[in-house]
């Protein structure tokens, strides 16, 4: 089954990963768990949707796996919709 190694906010690179596992440790919505299967072992993203962008991993990890993405739209290029959300503009 094919994973993702990214969320809305932060990308893996299961290469640098050293499977140590501080970046789950830190993370407090439980968004990242394990693969552990002999020589294979490396984090992965259980629950991309739980990811508040709040960068504790990305600060844990000491060996650069782990990147910041999120790139916010900017202000002119939202619309606002009639529920007073602002999505980006297609
Ligand atoms: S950015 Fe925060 S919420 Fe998202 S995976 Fe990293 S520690 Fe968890
Ligand atoms: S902190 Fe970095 S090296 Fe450690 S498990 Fe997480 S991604 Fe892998």
């Amino acid at each position: 089954m094919k994973r993702s190694h990214s969320t809305r906010f932060i990308d893996i690179d299961t290469q640098h990963c050293e499977a140590c596992w501080d970046c789950i440790d830190v993370c407090p919505t439980q968004v990242l768990g394990k693969v552990e299967v002999l020589w294979h072992r490396h984090v992965r993203i259980d629950h991309a949707e739980a990811c508040n962008g709040c960068k504790k991993c990305v600060r844990a990890c000491q060996h650069g796996a782990i990147t910041y993405t999120y790139t916010p739209v900017p202000r002119e290029q939202r619309h606002r919709s009639g529920d007073g959300t602002t999505t980006p503009r297609p």
